[in-house]
């Protein structure tokens, strides 16, 4: 009994009279509640979703919300943008877009949506940039292989579809919106450069919608814009061979970044490892090194050079990366020695992106550690010491 007086007031010693006014005065507090509430500011805060089974990975979301409810739109309209872009470039959905390409695009030009046209044209501009590592018809020979069922082509099979493989093959006509393969067997597939290219649309979307801090996330693919509210976003690159440790952390802002891994989607034959980015010239996984972050102005970006080490090897890679001044990169050798972009020096950041436009990044690990220079960190395994 803290208060007693308080109890007496509200007990039965009130007379019928006063107790009806106090009732109605209450009544009628309670009917202005809800005017009330929504006279009170929202509390700003940080809004974050995560979803699976979009695109065949998880989607995270992160912002930071003046008004929380509507914070969680801005989330929906993300979400139904990844769905839409899944939609329309799964090659394991039939009705999809893409999936309507690989099967009729061998025998006539068809034409495509705009969307489309754009991101082969942006897929082409990556294989030319990555000197073919990255091809969109790796999936000729790729569709051969099965990460969850573990089987992949017979050498047989490879040499046969081999030919296929080419993003030469790929012929877009800009006036007519159309795309046509100009080799039987050709196939194409998006996995490699949608996830990016959904995490890009997703920020503008936001943008678009006065949001100003988050993060968007699909799979290896992510980009931030703004800070953490005065601190920057931290993201780290995972052990290759231990998911649950992260070998470096780096702070960023206004950037996105991919990584690539070969533990990803893998599976092990006669102690061979097969996963899922191929070698467009032999049609076997690429082995050159075991995971790649790259960190530029888009995820698109991002996405279409993540793949190019496995393929030609960490030092031509690095060569092609440290030709684009916007690019950083942090590749691990097989024998576990990290390896850097010029623009990663010791004690230095990832270049910065323009403050309307994110830069990239894979494994969001959230506000709480300080600020790390990648080149700091330690050395994949125990073997090596990092080789800036
Ligand atoms: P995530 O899908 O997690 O973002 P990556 O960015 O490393 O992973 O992309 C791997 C995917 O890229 C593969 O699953 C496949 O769909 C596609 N791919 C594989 N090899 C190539 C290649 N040489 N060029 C373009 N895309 C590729
Ligand atoms: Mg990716």
């Amino acid at each position: 009994m803290k208060n007693p007086q308080l109890l007496r007031g509200a007990g039965p010693s009130l007379t019928g009279s006063s107790a009806t006014l106090r009732a109605r005065l209450w009544i009628g507090l309670l009917a202005l509640l809800p005017a009330l509430l929504a006279a009170q500011p929202a509390h700003a805060a940080w809004v974050s979703r995560r979803v699976d089974g979009i695109m065949g990975t998880r989607i995270f979301v992160e912002l930071w919300a003046d008004d929380p409810a509507k914070g969680e739109q801005d989330i929906d309209a993300v979400m139904a943008e990844m769905r839409h872009i899944d939609d329309s470039m799964s090659t394991f959905k039939p009705t999809s877009e893409v999936s309507m390409v690989n099967r009729e695009a061998t025998k006539h030009p068809v034409v495509i949506t705009p969307e489309l046209f754009g991101l082969l044209q942006t897929a082409l501009e990556y294989s030319r940039i990555t000197h073919g590592a990255f091809d969109i018809t790796y999936a000729s020979v790729g569709y051969m292989y099965d990460f969850h069922t573990h089987e992949r082509p017979s050498a047989a099979q490879i040499k046969a579809a081999l030919p296929a493989i080419g993003y030469q093959h790929v012929v877009l006509d800009p006036k007519r919106h159309t795309v046509y393969f100009d080799h039987p067997g050709v196939r194409i597939d998006l996995g490699g450069i949608a996830k990016g290219y959904s995490v890009d649309r997703g920020i503008a979307i936001l943008q678009a919608r006065g949001i100003t801090n988050a993060l968007v996330n699909a799979g290896g693919d992510s980009r931030v814009i703004g800070d953490r509210r005065g601190r920057p976003w931290m993201v780290g690159i995972q052990h290759p061979d231990h998911p649950d440790e992260v070998v470096t952390r780096f702070p960023l802002v206004n950037q996105a970044f991919s990584t690539s891994g070969d533990y990803e989607r893998y599976f092990m034959d006669h102690g061979v490892r097969y996963h899922h980015i191929i070698n467009p010239r032999t049609g076997d996984s690429g082995r050159a090194v075991r995971s790649a972050t790259i960190i530029a102005p888009t995820a698109t970006r991002t996405d279409g050079l993540s793949k190019t080490a496995f393929v030609l090897g960490a030092t031509a890679a690095l060569k092609i990366y440290n030709s684009l001044p916007d690019v950083a990169a942090i590749i691990i050798t097989p024998d576990g020695h990290m390896l850097y972009t010029n623009n990663l020096e010791p004690g230095t950041l990832p270049p910065p992106g323009p403050a309307d436009e994110g830069r990239a990044s894979t494994a969001p690990t959230g506000p709480a550690a300080p600020a790390q220079s990648p080149a700091t960190a330690a050395p994949a395994s125990g073997t090596g010491a990092p080789t800036p």
